[in-house]
């Protein structure tokens, strides 16, 4: 406590100097009064600066009977530069340069900006089931009183929990908004340690940067058979990622990187129109296999221009897209693709059915997904892809059950 009465007395004496301007003085003054916790949370020394136009919000979210957690800001500021660089790393692997997520930091201090917002409710009143929406509503208040703290559609908002073994609050994202916690050992210190500690830092750290991961866009898949043996890759985040990050390899896919290439916050955006609407058509698809592979190839028209397209082999043996094996390709003139899947990489094969996703990555970062049923009959796969599917009609659908599911896009209704 005595150490932060001397760097507060010290703070104000140079405020005063600086700013002599009464409410200054007197939020300064009042600061006095309220606890270290609060009190870091509201004073921010630092300078924070981006030469990016859209960067990232990095929200905390107090629930009113919580606390700031102890040295939150250097944690994760440590915590956010660590995944800033990973994304960075796997980008540029792929050639698509050097690019990630932007922030606004304070170089000098190693410190991002982080947005403290202090909940209107008891952490009961924000549950994992449900209570996104509600935090969502209140920082959306906060932006909408504070516009300038908005620096992009992306959002990630943290909640400290007292004790991570038995957090009920928001794990997941999804349509630009994804929601992750804090616990006071959250640190990325405790990487690789063979402990608790260790699993924990690897679980929730590697969980924010999944479910970043789905706020900047990206969909569940899975590594190769070959990228999993493979020393510099290993596990996909966006897959199982979110148990082994900063423990064994990790790595962002090709298709999960051509995502990014088009997000709205990744490098030098300047100018770019962002997700608008998008329509696209599938004018033919033609599928066969030989020489062990997949093969697809296929025309399309649609009016904001494509330049990758991500192919999700998922099986269709339960209802997570986990396990959906990926591979990404350009476009070859402006409106055609093919792509040589090697089935030696998929990791069942026999009789079982799969789905093969079709997704096609806007230059605006919208994506169109198109979704084929194929199956393994003796370990040979069954392609008979086709334009035309005769849809039955859904007016009077309705879901009577589900498993799960996230905000927004990825509601059941949906
Ligand atoms: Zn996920």
């Amino acid at each position: 406590a005595s150490m932060y009465r001397i760097i507060r007395f010290t703070n104000i004496f140079l405020v005063l100097l600086i700013f002599p301007k009464s409410d200054y003085l007197n939020e300064f003054l009042f600061k006095e009064t309220i606890p270290p916790d609060s009190d870091i949370i509201k004073q921010d020394y630092f300078n924070y600066k981006s030469s990016k136009k859209y960067n990232l919000n990095i929200v905390y979210f107090i629930p009113s009977d919580v606390s700031n957690l102890t040295d939150s800001r250097r944690r994760l500021s440590e915590i956010f530069l660590h995944g800033q660089k990973f994304y960075l790393n796997n980008m540029e692997s792929y050639g698509f340069g050097k690019r990630t997520f932007n922030l606004l930091v304070d170089k000098k201090n190693k410190k991002v900006k982080i947005i403290y917002i202090k909940g209107k409710f008891p952490i009961k009143h924000y549950p994992y089931k449900g209570g996104g929406n509600k935090i969502k509503e209140e920082v959306e208040e906060y932006f909408s009183m504070n516009p300038h703290e908005k620096n992009s559609e992306h959002t990630i908002v943290i909640v400290p929990v007292k004790d991570v073994d038995n957090a009920d609050v928001p794990f997941y994202g999804g349509g630009r908004w994804c929601y992750a916690l804090d616990y006071v050992n959250m640190d990325i210190k405790y990487f690789g340690e063979n402990s608790k500690l260790g699993t924990d830092a690897s679980k929730s750290i590697g969980g924010i940067f999944h479910e970043l991961g789905h706020g900047l866009n990206l969909p569940h898949n899975s590594q190769k058979k070959s990228e999993y043996n493979n020393p510099k890759k290993g596990t996909a985040l966006m897959g199982y990622g979110n148990y082994t990050y900063g423990m064994t390899p990790t790595f962002l896919t090709k298709a999960s990187c051509a995502i990014l290439n088009n997000n709205q916050i990744f490098g030098d955006t300047n100018g770019k129109e962002f997700y608008s609407n998008t329509s696209l058509q599938i004018k033919n698809i033609s599928s066969s296999f030989s020489n062990e592979s997949i093969i697809i190839s296929e025309k399309f028209l649609s009016n904001i221009d494509v330049n990758y397209i991500g192919f999700y082999n998922d099986p269709a043996v339960n209802n997570s897209d986990y396990d959906a094996i990926t591979w990404a390709s350009p476009i070859v003139d402006n409106n055609s693709f093919n792509i040589k899947m090697p089935i030696n990489e998929l990791y069942l094969k026999g009789n079982y059915p799969y789905i093969l996703r079709l997704r096609f990555f806007h230059i605006n970062g919208e994506i169109t997904t198109y979704s084929y049923a194929y199956k393994f009959n003796n370990n040979i796969p069954i392609l008979e892809f086709t334009t035309d599917k005769n849809y039955h009609d859904r007016s009077n659908w309705k879901v009577i059950f589900h498993s799960s599911q996230e905000n927004e896009d990825g509601l059941a209704t949906n």
